[in-house]
């Protein structure tokens, strides 16, 4: 089957074309940060409306490159949240219309269901379950992930996300938004054992994550006049890894699952999937993280978790809201209480 994925939770707009047997027909994604960048990070209004302006184009693009009808898409799969919800609804409605307007089903789809079966779109030999480490911009958590619809979540952040983390310390470092990839490239130039910032939650029992005391340090730092940036940079790139493969190990060593995955935009940091591919080595599971490009917000893994859904018969009525809020363990509690 053919998917069209649409992608509009925060501030990338995307559509995809892929198919059910992992070919990516089709895929464009439209970065907004110029837009929010004078604001210094997403401005939800600016978002919506920008994600109003592009779509559309995106959809016509997405077909003319895979050289498709939009009425020979077999379904239509479109992010219903978590996510800012203006954004949300605009790309959700997307769907919705064209659904409407070609009598193919609608699968609404969370897009921390998107981030974590990207890995399956390019990674065929990955089988359920896998232990999944999610770390985004608006999230940080461990997760396994069983099947389709069927997650059981190990730990979560009980403060900031991963990468809500790199934003701020780009903030603070002057480096701009978005922060991740910057931070990456500046801690390239420096020396990781330069500054000493805490392991937030290292050591302890449950595999929780902690990264508010981290931004705190890394401000401390910065303010002291002390260090260099790119020090500064490459010690906070370090803290995190050390945090993610701390907090893992705990999590694979409550988890049987024979694979360990890392999704969502920090996935895409060299350090981090270096980091936890020796981690999955030492705990003897097999490894698999997406493609750089499949870890950021994109719409091919919005039309991949559609696809999986379409072929498991979950298709949404056209009365499906989109939502600002909207864990992925809830889906696994709706999906059991279904019997399936
Ligand atoms: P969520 O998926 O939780 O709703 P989101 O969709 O905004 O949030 P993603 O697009 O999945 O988040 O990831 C974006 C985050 O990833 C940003 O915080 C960004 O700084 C971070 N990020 C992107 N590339 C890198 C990188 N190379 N190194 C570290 N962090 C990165
Ligand atoms: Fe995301």
């Amino acid at each position: 089957a053919v998917i069209l994925g649409l992608e509009s939770s925060c501030d990338d707009s995307a559509a995809a074309l892929v198919t059910s047997d992992r070919q990516i027909l089709a895929q464009a994604v439209v970065g907004q940060a110029d837009q929010h960048r004078p604001f210094g990070g997403v401005v939800p209004e600016i978002a919506a409306r920008a994600h109003v302006e592009i779509l559309p184009g995106l959809v016509r693009q997405v077909l003319r490159d895979a050289a498709i009808e939009i009425g020979e898409v077999d379904a239509i799969a479109a992010t219903a949240g978590p996510g800012l919800v203006g954004g949300v609804m605009v790309g959700l409605l997307a769907g919705k219309g064209l659904s409407l307007a070609t009598g193919k089903p609608l699968i609404a789809v969370n897009h921390l269901e998107g981030h974590a079966l990207s890995p399956g779109l390019t990674d065929a030999s990955l089988d359920f379950p896998y232990l999944l480490l999610l770390a985004s911009g608006g999230h940080c958590q461990l997760l396994e992930v069983r099947g389709v619809g069927d997650y059981r979540r190990l730990a979560t952040t009980i403060d900031d996300a991963a990468g809500e983390a790199f934003d701020k310390a780009a903030k603070q470092l002057g480096l701009g938004y978005p922060g991740g990839p910057a931070v990456e490239q500046l801690a390239g130039q420096g020396d990781p054992e330069a500054v000493p910032l805490p392991r937030p939650l290292v050591g302890s029992g449950e595999p929780h994550f902690s990264f508010a005391g981290l931004k705190s340090a890394v401000q401390r730092a910065v303010q002291s006049g002390k260090y260099r940036p790119a020090d500064i940079a490459a010690s906070f790139q370090a803290a995190v890894v050390d945090c993610f493969v701390d907090r893992t190990r705990i999590a694979l060593r409550k988890s049987d699952a024979p694979s360990l995955v890392v999704a969502g935009g920090v996935a895409a940091n060299a350090s981090v999937r270096e980091a936890l591919e020796t981690l999955a080595a030492e705990e003897g599971r097999a490894f698999s993280v997406p493609p750089g490009w499949l870890c950021t917000d994109n719409a091919a893994m919005i039309g991949w978790a559609g696809a999986q859904r379409l072929a498991a018969g979950w298709v949404d009525g056209l009365d499906v809201p989109a939502r600002a809020r909207w864990p992925l363990d809830e889906d696994a509690e709706k999906v059991r209480g279904a019997g399936v």
